[in-house]
Parts: C-alpha cells; sequence; structure tokens
C-alpha cells in the first residue's frame, strides 16, 4: 500500500467535435483514487460517467487535463505503453457482455491470457479457475446463446479478472440485469473488492451506489460537490 492514488485525474475537460457544435461531455474535474477503494461513479443519463470511466481506464484520452496511474503522468503515453497498461493491470466489464458468440464460456474467458502468450494450457487452466470464481464450474462447454443473461455477465467478469488485474472497471454491469442475476454480479464486485482490488463502478442505480466505500456524483459533466451522502442522490434522484 501506498499514498500515491492508483488513479488520477487533474482538471479533465472532454469535448467532442459534432458539425459545428462542440459537445462538453466533462468539464474541469478532477478526483483521485486510492489502492484498494470501492468507487461508484453515479449521476443520470448523459452525465458523462462513460466518459469519465473510459478515461480512468485509458480507453480514451482528456482534451485538457491529465490523467495519472500510481502517480505517473500518462496523458501523453502512446497507445502501445496504454493498451500493455490494460492488458496487465485493469479488467473492464461492460453493460452488454460482448462474449464471442463462436467460442464457449472456457475459451472465451481465456482470451486475454492468450492474447498476452500465455500458453493455450495455462491459460485454460486459469479461465477455468476464474470461472470457478464466479460459480459457473458447470457452465465451462456453454456458449453465450445457452447462458442467461446474468450467466453471461459473470463469464465477463472471470473474462475481467482472469490476469488478477489490480482495477477492475464496470460500465453499468448490471443494467440489463434485474433480481438475482443483478444481485450475484454485485457480490462478485464486493468480492473482488473484499480480495484487494480497486474497484470502479459506474452507475445510476442508488443501490450500487450504497455498495460502495465512496461515491463521485457527475452532473452535466461537472462533479458535485456532495460526493459522499447517499441522502443528496435520493434529493437529486438520478434515473436512467
Ligand atoms: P453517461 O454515461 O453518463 O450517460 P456519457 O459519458 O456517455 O454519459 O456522455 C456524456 C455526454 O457526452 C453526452 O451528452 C453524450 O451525448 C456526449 N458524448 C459521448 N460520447 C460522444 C461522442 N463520441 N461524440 C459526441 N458526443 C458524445
Ligand atoms: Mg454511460
Amino acid at each position: 500500500m501506498t499514498d500515491i492514488p492508483i488513479l488520477e485525474l487533474r482538471n479533465v475537460s472532454k469535448r467532442y467535435a459534432l458539425g459545428n457544435m462542440v459537445v462538453a461531455a466533462l468539464e474541469n474535474v478532477s478526483f483521485s483514487i486510492a489502492h484498494g477503494e470501492f468507487v461508484t461513479i453515479m449521476g443520470s443519463s448523459g452525465s458523462g460517467k462513460s466518459t469519465v470511466l473510459q478515461i480512468l481506464g485509458s480507453l480514451d484520452s482528456p482534451t485538457e487535463g491529465q490523467y495519472l496511474v500510481e502517480g505517473r503522468d500518462l496523458t501523453r503515453a502512446s497507445e502501445n505503453q496504454l493498451a500493455n497498461l490494460r492488458n496487465k493491470h485493469f479488467g473492464f466489464v461492460f453493460q452488454s457482455y460482448h462474449l464471442l458468440p463462436e467460442l464457449n464460456a472456457l475459451e472465451n474467458v481465456s482470451l486475454p491470457l492468450v492474447y498476452a502468450n500465455t500458453a493455450r494450457r495455462e491459460a485454460l487452466e486459469r479461465a477455468s479457475e476464474a470461472l470457478e470464481r464466479v460459480g459457473l464450474s458447470h457452465r465451462k462447454r456453454h456458449y453465450a446463446r445457452q447462458l442467461s443473461g446474468g450467466e453471461q455477465q459473470r463469464v465477463a467478469i472471470a473474462r475481467a479478472v482472469v490476469h488478477n488485474p489490480a482495477v477492475l472497471f464496470g460500465d453499468e454491469p448490471t443494467g440489463n440485469l434485474a433480481g438475482d442475476g443483478r444481485n450475484k454480479i454485485l457480490e462478485y464486485f464486493e468480492q473482488f473488492h473484499a480480495e484487494g482490488s480497486t474497484i470502479v463502478l459506474v452507475s445510476h442505480d442508488l443501490e450500487v451506489g450504497a455498495r460502495a466505500t465512496r461515491r463521485i456524483y457527475l452532473k452535466d459533466g461537472h462533479l458535485e460537490p456532495h460526493e459522499n451522502t447517499l441522502e443528496a442522490f435520493s434529493f437529486a434522484s438520478p434515473s436512467s
């Protein structure tokens, strides 16, 4: 453990050019995330949550401001350097599960390791362990079309953690799920947090926010000052 934040944004703005118009997705956003935190980024639709997650995960770069990982300024790092960072240290889970339909669950989960040149046999072994961690040992040979939405998302989580990333990112990972399927996904995020991972979870769902150790609230691309009080969100009543 160290005092240096694992992730930091300094005065980050993100603007998109749309014809003659400029869309400001983020305006002067600054915050940091410590090792081992479980942070939810909350706010209504269009508030800039996905944009901030993409920048934190080095999938996108700011128009202005700085992006730091463990105190290192990577704002101008090469795409190669960033891809390397993601492959080694970051895992991602998205709302729609993005499993490859022609591969079974085990093969899907092993893919990040195969891309990182791990021997196939070892990759499959570690994929098998990752599926075990999300309670899907009995679904290894199943294809996406043979799995429920909740099961598909658990396969996606296994794929996101198969290389033991330092940070697990989720962008509305329960957005297409309800009931037990949804609760299971949240339980796995909590479990990885308990095991020491840093969690960054985007959601407009108050119940998801309640599980985090800290909440960051965005409104129209700005940080809202009352970040950690859940009550504040009830007043703000973010909705999809
Ligand atoms: P959220 O995830 O909170 O719904 P986003 O981060 O996806 O919000 O979007 C924030 C704002 O930026 C929205 O107004 C959205 O329309 C705009 N935006 C996002 N991506 C693009 C893009 N590629 N081009 C133009 N505008 C975009
Ligand atoms: Mg979004």
